[in-house]
């Protein structure tokens, strides 16, 4: 079973869930007012990895992903280029789906918006109102955080010391510098809707926790995010579910954030944010969910051009593993049970013994290990290099089902294998040529006979099975 650093218990601990077999996670998403940047690419990734695990390992994933479609930023950014905010949010939520299609990250099973959800977020805050949680002043109502004793439980700080730890509140109706908005009454010229307190917009916090007990119930069993929106925005969503007395999140999953620096800069940035639309004008994007997994999801990760290339670099291995196994499958005979495509059609599948279900047992192990993504990966790379062995030593068929196994394990993750470009069959004759020319010990020709290959733009390698051509 998968074991998860929780952020509440500090613990990691096996994520039982409420239904065996299906899991249900609700994972902050986007509020739509600018281009998603690499650090939104990079939690997508994270998530998407781990309901793609969760599937592979046979469970009914319910992701649920917000959209934060009415927020203070969409309407100043609406104000400054004299649009609607619906205007401003439809635009980039078009960009952020469009963003998350090129990294490969499967849609959330539900989008819940939060203007869909306005009359549930009301209801929650008359229900905190009226159990003395939630007050009203002049510019909308207030949760009061000294109505959850366990307040800071996210943040691991008292609720003293948070206290100590806040900046100096400007707003003097508020009756503590940690209570956050609940509700906000509309300025004029702001989106509205009506409520008890008059027309106004709920606050952020509300949002999550009214969707995400709307759509997978009390007790969910896990809730995600990047580790800024551990306090004070999943502390504030879990301090309303404690205070109307609903069981929130069983667990809480962080991930790292993203660190853009050294001196290889890429080539545009907005400040020091760098755009996902950059990143794939420069990169291939499976690049950036290999260099994602090649990072704990807890650690902090670099995104340079540097480590981007040898992400890209690594990438390559992987493709010439594909078109090589591309080739075992259709050199062997269907006749012939010892080849590799016998090996190909029959060696493959969990339950097979042998050097393909120790690579697949060994990434398994490795990712339920608190997603140990950089361990997982490790291990591919080492079966790529023994599946290469294998086929330079004509060893189809252990080559075969160590390729299979690792395309799956890496499948497994939404890391897709590309064939690498095909050498043209006026090519492979030369390198079959320069091997009958060597077997016939006519070391000159096979020398011109290379020197013609990588005249065309090839590499060259000597391998006991012959030579091998790649671009
Ligand atoms: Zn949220």
């Amino acid at each position: 079973m998968l074991r998860l650093h929780d952020t509440a218990s500090g613990r990691t601990e096996e994520l039982e869930t409420r239904a065996p077999g299906r899991a249900g996670l609700y994972i902050c998403g986007s509020t739509v007012y600018g281009p998603p940047h690499i650090g939104h690419g990079r939690f997508s990734l994270v998530y998407d990895i781990l309901r793609r695990f969760l599937e592979y390992r046979g469970m009914a994933v319910d992701h649920v992903s917000n959209v934060t479609d009415i927020d203070d930023k969409i309407i100043n950014k609406a104000n400054e280029e004299h649009r609607s905010s619906e205007d401003v949010a439809a635009q980039y939520e078009e960009e952020w789906w469009g963003a998350m299609s090129s990294l490969g990250c499967l849609l959330p099973t539900q989008i819940p918006h939060a203007t869909a959800f306005i009359e549930q977020m009301v209801e929650l805050i008359s229900a905190l109102a009226g159990r003395g949680s939630a007050y009203e002043t002049s510019d909308g109502v207030y949760f009061a955080v000294s109505a959850v004793a366990d307040y800071g439980l996210l943040a691991h700080q008292s609720l003293d010391s948070l206290r100590s730890g806040a900046r100096v509140e400007v707003n003097e109706e508020k009756r503590s510098p940690l209570d956050f908005a609940l509700w906000k009454k509309a300025k004029p010229g702001e989106p509205w809707w009506a409520s008890p307190w008059g027309p106004g917009r709920p606050g952020w916090h509300t949002e999550c926790v009214v969707m995400s007990l709307a759509l997978l119930g009390d007790g969910f069993d896990l809730h995600g995010g990047g580790q800024d929106l551990i306090f004070p925005h999943h502390e504030n969503e879990r301090a309303q579910s404690v205070a109307v007395g609903r069981p929130f999140a069983r667990r809480w999953m962080h991930n790292g954030m993203v660190e853009a620096r050294g001196g290889e800069k890429m080539s545009k940035s907005l400040g020091n944010v760098l755009l996902l639309s950059d990143l794939f004008e420069q990169t291939d994007p499976r690049a950036y969910r290999l260099l994602v997994l090649q990072s704990h999801y807890r650690a902090p990760i670099e995104v340079t051009t540097t480590t981007l290339g040898d992400a890209e670099s690594a990438l390559d291995r992987l493709d010439m593993l594909s078109g090589r196994l591309a080739e075992a499958v259709a050199a062997a005979e269907p006749s012939d049970e010892a080849a590799a495509g016998g090996s190909a059609a029959g060696g493959s599948g969990a339950g097979g013994s042998g050097a393909g279900a120790e690579v697949r047992r060994a990434f398994v192990e490795r990712m339920q290990d608190d997603l140990d993504t950089p361990g997982a990966t490790a291990g591919l790379f080492d079966a790529i290099r023994k599946a290469n062995v294998a086929f330079d030593a004509r060893e189809s068929s252990r080559g075969a089902e160590l390729a299979q196994a690792v395309l799956e394990c890496f499948g497994a993750v939404g890391l897709e294998a590309k064939r690498a470009a095909e050498i043209p069959e006026s090519v492979l004759e030369l390198g079959r040529r320069r091997d009958r020319a060597r077997a016939g010990r006519d070391f000159s020709a096979a020398d011109s006979l290379r020197a013609e290959i990588v005249g065309l733009g090839y590499v060259v390698e000597d391998t006991p099975g012959g030579t091998r051509i790649r671009r």
